[in-house]
């Protein structure tokens, strides 16, 4: 089977004349269906650039990313909105809609669904994540009433609801201590594990490589092992 993700030869930089910076340099990589992929490194080696390139949230500069079978080196709005859609999104900061309650959070990106038209089926969709993450009773409750562990639980359930294809995670566990992090990383792969969806996760946080099928190495732009 074709890789999920696979990147080869590229290359970005940021500004330009002397504040030029090459931030990646001829990253090659692979994800496969079902794999869970740790890509770490200092902070500043380019791996939240190398996200949002994967993620189609930035424009690819230089060599070939295919994600889900899409080219994104030259590639049209169109097709990037179309593979933002099949992602699921988790970032260090949980990015929940404040003034929505954890149910309704959820319920929102269960609507990027098509399989999901009606809300009560998006409703049955938030409470059986709910329920996977331990977070039935809270359900009604504002994120700014959780705890920091209890809103990154939310935020995975979120990222899975709409059943992505793929699962782009940033630092997800820089703002929780060492229990709260592991909890939710080792969730995230569970729930994910259960429906083959591959998950790329970059993170300075060596407490939580352990969860990781494969651990690739990054240094100053470079995967280095
Ligand atoms: P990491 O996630 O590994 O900490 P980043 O990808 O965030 O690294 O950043 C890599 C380098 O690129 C850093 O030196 C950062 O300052 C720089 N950088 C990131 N985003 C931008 C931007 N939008 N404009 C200019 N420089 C940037
Ligand atoms: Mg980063």
């Amino acid at each position: 089977m074709a890789p999920v993700v696979q990147l080869d030869s590229v290359s970005h930089t940021f500004g330009d004349g002397p504040s030029r910076k090459a931030v990646l340099r001829q990253v090659s990589l692979r994800v496969h269906s079902g794999e869970l992929v740790i890509l770490t490194g200092p902070s500043g080696s380019g791996k939240s650039t190398l996200l949002t390139l994967v993620g189609a949230l930035r424009s690819v500069q230089q060599g070939s990313c295919l994600v889900l079978n899409h080219q994104l080196l030259q590639s049209s709005d169109d097709t990037r909105n179309v593979i933002r859609r099949q992602i699921g999104f988790i970032f260090q900061a949980h990015n929940l809609l404040p003034f929505l309650s954890a149910r309704e959070n959820i319920e929102m990106s269960a609507a990027l669904s098509p399989d999901l038209p009606s809300p009560a089926q998006r409703r049955n969709r938030a409470l059986a994540l709910l329920d996977a993450v331990g977070l039935t009773p809270e359900q009604d409750q504002l994120p700014a009433t959780l705890s920091g562990g209890q809103r990154q639980r939310v935020a995975i359930a979120r990222a899975l609801a709409h059943q992505p294809r793929l699962i782009l995670a940033d630092e997800p566990t820089a703002a929780l201590d060492r229990a709260a992090g592991h909890t939710a990383v080792e969730l995230l792969r569970q729930l994910a594990r259960e429906r083959g969806t591959p998950i790329l996760l970059v993170t300075h946080d060596a407490r939580i490589l352990d969860v990781a099928d494969r651990i690739l190495r990054f240094e100053d732009g470079r995967i280095i092992t």
